[in-house]
């Protein structure tokens, strides 16, 4: 039976993960989220100089597992899983994303998933480089403020902020800044690939988008 591949990238915050597993699970296909590699191998690296990263990073073996259908991030066999969903933890992916020899060393990995099983990929070149060859491609968007929204209430809700609106500003301030990393970096940026559809989620509920993208995936495959 064929291996399917759907290539979803996208600015942060767009609902790529939490759209992107449900429509995988509708599908019956693996969720892959590859931000989580970039996420642990920027926390793994934190405490070290930015010149240290690059010859250490054969000795940081990242993997994910996918346990009882949920996927977590492993580096030396440590989950990290618990320890990437901060704001911190966001910048720190973003930077050390930038690095060409990071990106070179997920690659492979990140293509392994997608040989033996069918898979919703997400990320932010999945379709330009990581599955060039992706059934369907799909960048997924919405406006940045809804955007800001969005991630600002997930973190009221885990209690990772308090709920202000300072905070609010805080959180757009580095969603503009972590987008713009991503789409200005030399190696591998964010951009909508040639051939993939451009999805708007903006002012959609999330079973609207969620429907939208298996109409969009359906349509192509
Ligand atoms: O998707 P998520 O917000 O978890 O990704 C965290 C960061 O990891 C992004 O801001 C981006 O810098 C980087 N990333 C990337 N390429 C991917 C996935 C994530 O550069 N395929």
């Amino acid at each position: 039976m064929k291996n399917y591949s759907i290539a979803i990238d996208g600015p942060v915050g767009a609902g790529k993960s939490t759209i992107a597993r449900e429509c995988a699970k509708r599908l019956g296909f693996i969720y892959v989220d590859t931000g989580a590699l970039y996420r642990a191998l920027g926390v793994y690296f934190a405490k070290e100089p930015d010149g240290a990263v690059e010859p250490c990073l054969s000795s940081a073996a990242v993997n994910l597992k996918f346990i009882d259908g949920v996927q977590r991030v492993f580096v030396n066999d440590v989950d990290y899983t618990d320890k990437i969903r901060t704001p911190q933890a966001s910048m720190l992916a973003s930077d050390i994303s930038a690095k060409p020899a990071v990106r070179e060393y997920l690659l492979e990995l990140q293509r392994g998933f997608a040989q033996t099983q069918s898979v919703v990929m997400d990320g932010r070149d999945i379709g330009t480089v990581v599955l060039p060859n992706a059934d369907v491609k799909i960048f997924l968007t919405a406006d940045p403020r809804e955007r800001a929204r969005r991630r600002y209430d997930e973190l009221v809700a885990k209690g990772t902020l308090n709920g202000t609106d300072a905070e609010f500003e805080d959180v757009l301030d580095d969603l503009i800044k972590r987008d713009h990393n991503d789409s200005t970096r030399a190696h591998a940026p964010l951009k909508p690939a040639d051939d993939s559809i451009t999805v708007n989620t903006t002012g959609n509920t999330f079973e609207q988008s969620v429907e939208v993208m298996l109409k969009t995936i359906r349509e192509h495959l």
